[in-house]
């Protein structure tokens, strides 16, 4: 991927102009490759490579979105504007989306239908997760795969070796933190937001799987608005650091931005219809901890299981979908003399549900979340794990629980993907029903979340709709 400043690009008409450096715009670049495509990639933050990281730390985090909270709970949003965008800090969970999360309406009949099921997806999932270099668990019950994975599961915990025995539901979690491969493997720190020995996968470490000689770069260059003549896009603008703005000219234009970037390119352009930016959402976490009559720990690396006992069922009618996180590092100890070990931490992440009233708004030109609070739906999951768990971890001692997390820092939503028109913002490839050279890839256009992370799915829907192109 060539860099090139703003001026040259602004020069001559590109094929495809992505906005976004980080999974959704480069899964779905990799698909373009070879096909003797221009591609520019416009990102609006600076190119900061490892080691830069490594030294500057927290500097870079960018402020909080503007926010009107009327939840009465605390909520963050967790956004990074740099090149590879949240790759840098994302911790590399991969677990799929269950099936049933593609069909929650006919099933559960809450939320929607994905108009893409996990069948057809499934090939893309496999290519994700060899371009990330995935460990997981391919005995492990649940999901149908055509591959296996690139590279076995780390060690589990002692307590989730006990786990597996009662549960078989309880699997490793499937992980871009590396256990074989080109990378280094992980060192178990605990401190994945910045991998001290750049063992998670990350755009920066993995860009030689999105490179082609017809790639380019502009970094420091936000996109503003697409331009539009007679229903079709020609371009987009973009704002560099001095304010000045430029037009890109395109024939196909890919929003990346994440769901509140995209939200706000399409507001402001007057594009997608009167559901842009509704129904943002995210999953909602709760930590627990367990005290267990034996040491644990020892597994190989920071969030080692994955237990689906409160995953799927026609509870979802009334309540979220829960997974359960098994946490290896950072531990948490026991505060007893000679009992260090003997605890368990583990955290439900429950799903929500979209809801109109939580959406992207634009105030002063700029996004401006309105948040009133995740769905009754996923409070009801998390209430129903509360009250499940005991019987889950029989040889717990006493169960402690935390307060419910203020981000899950998984965004999701604003552009839903629908078959028709009255449903969503996008047609089933990601293409805005009413200007159909213009494509919102990321989770924005998941029509509902699941309690699974999203990056893996996000990832496999851009290859499929890059390889539609
Ligand atoms: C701390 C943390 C831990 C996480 N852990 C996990 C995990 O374990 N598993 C998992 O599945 N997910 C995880 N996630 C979520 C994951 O990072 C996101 O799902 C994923 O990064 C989304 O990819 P994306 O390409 O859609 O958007 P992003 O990664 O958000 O990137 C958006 C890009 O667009 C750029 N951009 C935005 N607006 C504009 C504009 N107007 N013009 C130009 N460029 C623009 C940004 O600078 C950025 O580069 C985590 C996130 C965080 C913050």
């Amino acid at each position: 991927m060539k860099r090139i400043e703003l001026s040259q690009a602004a020069g001559r008409r590109w094929d495809v102009v992505l906005v976004g450096t980080s999974f959704a715009a480069c899964f779905f670049a990799r698909a373009l490759r070879g096909r003797d495509l221009d591609v520019l990639f416009v990102e609006r933050g600076a190119y900061l490579d490892w080691d830069h990281q490594l030294a500057h730390r927290h500097e870079e985090t960018p402020a909080q979105l503007r926010q009107t909270n009327t939840s009465g709970q605390r909520k963050d949003w967790a956004l990074r504007h740099q090149f590879g965008g949240c790759s840098n800090c994302w911790w590399g969970n991969t677990p799929r989306l269950h099936p049933s999360d593609f069909a929650l309406a006919s099933r559960y009949g809450v939320g929607a239908d994905w108009p893409i099921s996990y069948d057809s997806l499934e090939p893309w999932l496999c290519d994700a997760e060899e371009i990330m270099q995935v460990a997981g668990d391919d005995t492990a019950a649940g999901f149908a795969r055509s591959r296996p994975y690139p590279f076995p599961a780390h060690v589990p915990t002692r307590a989730e070796r006990r786990l597996s025995q009662i549960d078989p539901s309880w699997t490793p979690m499937p992980t871009a933190r590396a256990n074989g491969g080109d990378r280094g493997g992980c060192c178990v720190s605990g401190a994945c937001s910045l991998c001290p020995v750049n063992a998670k996968f990350t755009i920066l470490n993995g860009l030689s799987a999105f490179e082609d000689d017809r790639f380019h770069v502009v970094t420091g260059a936000e996109c503003r608005a697409i331009s539009t003549a007679a229903g079709l896009a020609t371009g987009i603008v973009v704002r560099d650091a001095a304010g000045a703005e430029t037009e890109l000219r395109a024939d196909f234009v890919g929003l990346a931005a994440n769901p509140i970037g995209t939200s706000a390119i399409l507001l402001r352009s007057g594009l997608g219809g009167a559901r842009v930016g509704q129904g943002v959402h995210e999953q909602l976490g709760q930590f627990l901890w367990a005290n267990v009559p034996f040491d644990n720990y020892y597994g190989g690396t920071s969030i080692t299981g994955a237990g689906y006992a409160l995953y799927d069922g026609d509870f979802r009618r009334e309540s979220a979908s829960v997974l359960i996180e098994s946490w290896n590092a950072p531990p948490s100890l026991r505060l007893e003399p000679g009992k260090w070990l003997q605890r368990l931490k583990l955290k439900f992440v429950a799903e929500d549900l979209p809801r109109p009233e939580n959406r992207v708004v634009l105030t002063d030109d700029e996004p401006h979340l309105l948040w009133a609070g995740h769905s009754a739906y996923a409070f009801a999951g998390l209430a129903r794990a509360r009250d499940q768990i005991g019987g889950l971890l029989p040889f717990a001692e006493e169960i402690e629980f935390g307060g419910f997390e203020p981000t899950e820092a998984h965004i999701i939503g604003g552009t839903p993907m629908a078959l028709r028109r009255e449903d969503g913002v996008v047609d089933a490839e990601c293409r805005l029903f009413d200007v159909p050279n213009v494509a919102c890839l990321g989770a924005s256009s998941f029509p509902t979340g699941a309690a699974a992370n999203p990056t893996l799915t996000l990832s496999a829907l851009s290859l499929y709709l890059g390889s539609r192109l």
